[in-house]
């Protein structure tokens, strides 16, 4: 499976699943003109649908629009397809919120995860490679941990580091919004959640960096402590991508040792 990031972040969220026969794209924070330009640039080809993870316009904003000037259908969860109007889309797909759909060869297995709005992780698979994607979610929970471990990659937000939040330029409602459990996750959380995962899980690529209260060094940093899993930064315009497989890339690292619980992180279930 290829897996390209289109754009990731506050100002619009798009990443690209391609497997030997589909191509679908989570997230359309790009409208029909720059996701043409954003194609073109990483050399993908269109896809033939669109997946909504929730209703919030850096997710779900241009959706109907490249919807319709392709005529490729949307897919969206049922609370989110009540939030939202998508006019003039020729096909609108309901998923419910924990049940798995396919498209093309592709599967995916949806769960509900904590945000100011219906939120869900996605887990992604086809014949080769299996992989996890979370953006937007206050905390990681134990149902995240156990849907991330069966992934060979995960894609997660590192949204904040909780100092250059408390020192940046946003208003207290705000900065209290993103650090709640239905915000967005620190640079911590998001450790946390990957010194969680099994040795299987080879690669990590950190998303929804927010620009005013994080950076990719600090991000990374705090990531790299808690995993020996290869991780990186995916950039909040231009193009991330790599492929998965089962197999990890080349790796001298030595494996961590066995992960630990959810009950012993101390996080919910859910
Ligand atoms: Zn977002
Ligand atoms: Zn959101």
């Amino acid at each position: 499976m290829r897996v390209t990031v289109l754009a990731s972040g506050s100002g619009g969220n798009a990443t690209l699943f391609r497997s030997a026969k589909s191509c679908v794209l989570v997230d359309c924070g790009l409208g029909p003109k720059a996701l043409e330009a954003a194609l073109a640039a990483a050399n993908e080809p269109p896809p033939e649908a669109i997946v909504v993870t929730h209703a919030h316009g850096d997710h779900f904003g241009h959706a109907g629009r490249v919807g319709r000037a392709r005529d490729i259908p949307v897919y969206l969860s049922a609370p989110t397809s009540r939030a939202v109007r998508l006019p003039g889309v020729v096909q609108e797909f309901r998923f419910e919120m924990r049940d798995p759909f396919a498209i093309g060869d592709l599967v995916f297995t949806p769960l509900p995860v904590p945000h100011d709005a219906a939120q869900v992780a996605l887990r992604v698979e086809d014949d080769d490679a299996a992989v996890g994607l979370a953006t937007d979610l206050g905390e990681p929970t134990g149902a995240l941990i156990d849907l991330f471990s069966s992934c060979d990659a995960v894609m997660v937000e590192a949204n904040y580091d909780p100092h250059l939040l408390a020192r940046g330029p946003y208003p207290e409602h705000l900065r209290r919004r993103i650090a709640s459990a239905r915000g967005h996750l620190s640079n911590a959380q998001t450790a946390t959640l990957l010194g969680a995962l099994p040795t299987r899980v080879h690669t990590a690529v950190l998303l929804h960096l927010s620009e005013q209260n994080n950076s990719p060094e600090l991000a990374l940093e705090t990531a790299r402590r808690a995993t020996t899993a290869r991780v990186e930064a995916a950039k909040s315009r231009g193009n991330t991508a790599f492929d998965v497989a089962r197999e990890a890339p080349v790796s001298g690292a030595a494996a961590p040792p066995s992960s630990r619980t959810a009950a012993q992180l101390g996080l919910p279930f859910r």
